[in-house]
């Protein structure tokens, strides 16, 4: 059957955006409000000579591609700090190559740039809500999944035409999505061309729903939930989720060995409980049910 969080946190989504609220913590919630949990930074770590791991450790230092928009996920704030799920799993994966969170340079990776980042080599990593699909693994390889979100819906709150994605055929409903994402594709078959406006960002649909200038903004689960939550009431997710887009690290293309060690460090996180304190530092904060590391994909 397929996992429908949605059913679960809809009640969550109310209850913590209350309590945020009333304790005026608004803006802090949307990157997890509570301090950031600490990893394993593994001091003087050993690897095979050549390694994609030997380079980065002896380094002491890796560029990780991640949304800077995102609240739950990847935000950065306004001071600078990053926040989020992707960003902890980040430093979860840095701390195994002995690389402190403080020596991560951050690179924004927008939805339609993660591909060309990881090819010519300006990030070392992806981990940016970033959905393993055939079409992307022709140019870069995956590590993971760690965690599987599903495509739904976010409408404003007095909307009571849209109910789910069947609702938007013939509906005229403007459409908001990110260009080069999967809910640009998976969205098509809902609605006409005309319907469909296409950002870079995320936050830009968010806020051009807050303005009326569309009626839908279409994306992860999880990064609309984090929008809610920050919407003091005004928006509001609707229908089921209608796709699966398990969340991959994107390394070159071919890197086995960096892959097998990723995936080694989400094993070892998910045993330790890092995994899941990474998650109820952010997502946790409003989705209220902790995941399981999913099963790994084998490592191509
Ligand atoms: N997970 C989807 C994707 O990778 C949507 C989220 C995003 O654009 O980052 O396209």
């Amino acid at each position: 059957m397929r996992w429908n969080p949605m059913l679960r946190v809809g009640a969550a989504v109310f209850a913590v955006g209350l309590v945020a609220a009333a304790c005026g913590q608004q803006e802090s919630l949307g990157g997890g409000g509570g301090q950031a949990p600490e990893y394993e930074v593994v001091q003087d770590p050993r690897f095979a000579p050549g390694t994609t791991m030997a380079e980065l450790s002896e380094a002491g230092t890796i560029r990780i591609g991640t949304k800077f928009d995102q609240p739950l996920f990847g935000l950065r704030n306004l001071d600078g700090q990053m926040r989020g799920f992707d960003v902890e799993i980040a430093k979860i994966i840095s701390g195994q190559l002995g690389i402190a969170p403080e020596d991560i340079e951050w690179v924004q990776s927008p939805s339609a740039q993660r591909e060309d980042l990881i090819e010519r080599g300006e990030v070392d990593m992806v981990v940016a809500t970033y959905t393993i699909n055939d079409e992307r693994a022709q140019r870069v390889s995956f590590a993971g999944p760690y965690y599987q979100a599903g495509q739904i819906l976010m409408v404003r709150s007095d909307n009571q035409e849209i109910t789910g994605p069947d609702s938007l055929r013939g509906s005229g409903a403007r459409v908001c999505t990110v260009t080069g994402s999967t809910p640009s594709e998976n969205i098509r078959p809902f609605i006409e061309e005309s319907q469909l406006v296409l950002f870079q960002q995320y936050s830009q649909c968010r806020d051009a729903l807050g303005t009326d200038q569309v009626d839908v903004v279409t994306t992860d689960n999880v990064i609309l939930l984090g929008y809610v939550a920050n919407s003091e009431g005004q928006f509001k997710l609707v229908g089921d989720t209608f796709t699966e887009e398990p969340y991959g690290v994107g390394i070159p293309k071919g890197d086995v060995q960096f892959c097998l060690f990723i995936n080694q460090a989400l094993t070892e996180a998910a045993g330790t409980g890092a995994y899941q304190r990474a998650w109820e530092a952010t997502a946790g904060t409003v989705a209220e049910e902790t995941p399981e590391l999913p099963e790994l994909n084998s490592c191509r």
